[in-house]
């Protein structure tokens, strides 16, 4: 089973994609948590992102798919399958991971959007700003992710949505609550 988690900053898509993945036994693919290695660990590649990440922007396709190739390469024969979670992010990221999927003869299986409404996620990022450190969760930066957000990703729910494979969830919920709203949407797949 493949699938993909999308929904603004601040869904909790990365809360849920953990619990998924362990019942499942699917392979989380974060390209959020990878880049931010990459700028831990100081790599080339960290140090073309960092500035980009930092404004809550997005980092280039041909870094994307250098990741996204590599990671998938690396770990296909681990699991039973994938959960993408950040991306893809655009329309183009989106032909990118079909084209990706296709060479391999793997299917998307359901994307599952975490809905959450824009003053809860306020909170929530400013919650993790002091938990985390994360230097994009300033109330600055969170604007123009959540931009990037309206104008990028949300488009892809139509996409997906008209390829009939569009789940909603209300993200407002409790953690444990929106994880069992997953959990029967996929145990039904
Ligand atoms: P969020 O909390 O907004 O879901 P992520 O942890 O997924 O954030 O990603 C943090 C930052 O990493 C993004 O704002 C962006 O700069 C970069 N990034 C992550 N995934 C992608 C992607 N698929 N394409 C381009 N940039 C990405």
């Amino acid at each position: 089973m493949n699938l993909i988690l999308l929904g603004p900053p601040g869904a909790g898509k990365g809360t849920q994609a953990k619990s998924i993945c362990d019942k499942f036994n699917l392979c989380h693919l974060s390209t959020g948590d990878i880049l931010r290695n990459e700028v831990t660990n100081e790599t080339e590649l960290g140090k073309q992102a960092k500035d980009i990440m930092d404004k809550g922007e997005l980092v280039s396709n041909d870094i994307i798919l250098m990741i996204i190739d590599k990671f998938i390469t690396d770990n296909q024969s681990k699991f039973n399958g994938f959960l993408f979670d950040g991306f893809p992010r655009s329309s183009e990221q989106a032909e990118m991971l079909n084209k990706l999927l296709n060479d391999i003869k793997v299917n998307i299986n359901k994307v599952i959007l975490i809905d959450v409404d824009q003053s809860i996620l306020l909170d929530r990022i400013m919650k993790r700003k002091e938990e985390e450190g994360r230097l994009d969760d300033s109330e600055e930066v969170l604007k123009s992710r959540l931009e990037v957000y309206h104008t990028q990703t949300q488009p892809l729910a139509d996409y997906y949505s008209n390829l009939k494979l569009l789940e909603k969830v209300d993200g407002n919920m409790e953690i444990i609550q929106v994880n069992q709203a997953i959990n029967s949407i996929l145990e039904a797949a």
